[in-house]
């Protein structure tokens, strides 16, 4: 048998396993749904033909997520998770051998689905205050087939506006995948603008401020021509009734989900001021906490490994990159305990 290396050479994405007390590494929601929604997703479960498979385009959904955003149902593809509509966009909308443009650092997944699709990648560098060097970016992107980021951006929790997002449109012709994964937490989006551009794609999850990690929905919005393509490369049954339909509930809570996002808000930024304070009494050992745009914090330090195996020692997990550690904002209780840990690691003995 003769396997391709692009499969052979593959790492397993490798999410934290193992007991911890504290999870603040996979930005999540710290919120479970309330006991009322899930006694109202039960009753719904009951009524579904589990013998038949699917709505192909997850209507009830996509009407809800259309409700909850503000945009047209046409626009708007339903993705088993947006993972998979990254993969489906790379694959489908490139020739084998096409030109992807990237930033980094950015979601691992881009490189990933690239590389399972042959494409070639190029990585435009962050500038040193971790921001995107648009100037770079337009530049690269003049001979490529589409760019993709997050904006804001996991794991920097930096964004661009939606002025700089324009300049980039208006003077590139590929594909523009914009990932607001995030942008429930912020508020420069260009969801409204699809219909405006013939080559934007914005991508939505269910999985950050949602708090739907566990169901697996997320969204492409585009102008119907582009969701026409997509809706005809996907799988046609790619999103099951189950987490149709409690994304379709979900997202009709508009109360609850505003209440949620905003205190994830003001958590984000009690954890941003505590990390900050730390960073001024320990200066040597943490060297920048960025004003985030997300629900999460990035803290710049050439000590992440360190850091990063103190703190899982005692249970609490966070995201190490060679740079830095993001650490998402949990519950107050949660940030207690990760702060005093963080602290007596950072003290001298
Ligand atoms: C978490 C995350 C996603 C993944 O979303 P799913 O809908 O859970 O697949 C996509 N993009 C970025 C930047 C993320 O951080």
């Amino acid at each position: 048998m003769n396997l391709p290396e692009k499969l052979t050479a593959l790492k397993p994405y490798d999410p934290i396993t193992g007991s911890y007390s504290v999870r603040l590494d996979a930005n999540e929601s710290y919120f479970d749904l309330p006991n009322v929604l899930k006694s109202k997703i039960a009753d719904k479960l009951e009524q579904i033909d589990f013998n038949r498979y699917p709505a192909p385009l997850a209507d009830g959904a996509v009407n809800a997520f259309a409700g909850y955003y503000g945009v047209s149902p046409d626009c708007v593809t339903a993705g088993n998770g947006s993972d998979e509509l990254i993969g489906i966009i790379e694959n489908c909308f490139l020739k084998k051998g096409g030109k992807l443009v990237t930033v980094s650092h950015d979601f691992s997944m881009y490189g990933f689905y690239a590389a399972l699709s042959e494409l070639e990648t190029v990585v435009v560098p962050k500038k040193d205050n971790l921001q995107i060097d648009l100037d770079a970016l337009i530049a690269a992107c003049q001979d490529a087939d589409a760019v993709i980021f997050s904006n804001p951006c996991n794991p920097t929790s930096l964004g661009i506006t939606r002025s700089d997002v324009k300049r980039l449109l208006e003077n590139v012709n590929c594909l523009v995948i914009l990932d607001e994964a995030y942008m429930d937490f912020w508020d420069e989006s260009v969801i409204s603008w699809v219909n405006d551009y013939e080559n934007l794609i914005v991508l939505r999850t269910c999985s950050k401020a949602v708090g739907l990690a566990a169901v697996r929905m997320g969204f492409a919005v585009a102008n119907p021509k582009l969701t026409a393509l997509m809706r005809a490369a996907k799988s046609p049954y790619n999103c099951d009734s189950i987490s149709q339909m409690i994304a379709e509930t979900v997202l009709s809570e508009r109360s609850l989900l505003e209440y949620c996002r905003d205190e994830m808000i003001v958590q984000t930024q009690r954890l941003y001021t505590a990390v900050s304070d730390l960073a001024r009494r320990f200066p040597a050992l943490l060297d920048t906490v960025y004003a985030p745009r997300t629900n999460f914090i990035f803290v710049k330090t050439a000590y992440a490994k360190e850091i990063y195996e103190s703190l899982a020692k005692q249970g609490i997990a966070v995201r190490c990159f060679p740079n830095g550690l993001r650490i998402c904002a949990g519950t107050r209780r949660e940030q207690t305990l990760l702060l005093t840990a963080l602290e007596n690691i950072l003290k001298p003995e």
